[in-house]
């Protein structure tokens, strides 16, 4: 028996077009949530581009896959640059916060 993982790898390989609309249709939900990531993802990008800022490894582990800059810090010229665990890990803390605080 073949587990989700799986199968939805196998669609993937199956359906590049299909896999990349649906990608695209998340991203815009992702985005149109919070627009001010969209903003500072393209500013991001855009120094990257540029040469004014570099891609660094994750600043909690070090590692080198995966690495994105979050908003955290909220500055496009120095972001946080966090791999994909790390940022889960960090969000999963601060939400855990805000609920013992009653934020949310
Ligand atoms: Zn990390």
């Amino acid at each position: 028996m073949k587990t989700k993982y799986e199968y939805k790898k196998t669609w993937k390989k199956k359906n590049p077009k299909k896999f990349r609309k649906s990608k695209n249709k998340e991203n815009r939900k992702y985005f149109s949530k919070y627009p001010e990531r969209k903003r500072f993802a393209q500013k991001v990008h855009l120094l990257l581009k540029k040469g004014v800022i570099k891609k660094q490894p994750c600043m909690i582990c070090g590692s080198i896959k995966q690495v994105e800059a979050t908003t955290l810090s909220g500055n496009p010229y120095s972001p946080t640059w966090l791999c994909d665990r790390c940022n889960k890990e960090i969000h999963r803390v601060i939400r855990q916060k805000k609920l013992v605080l009653g934020v949310v």
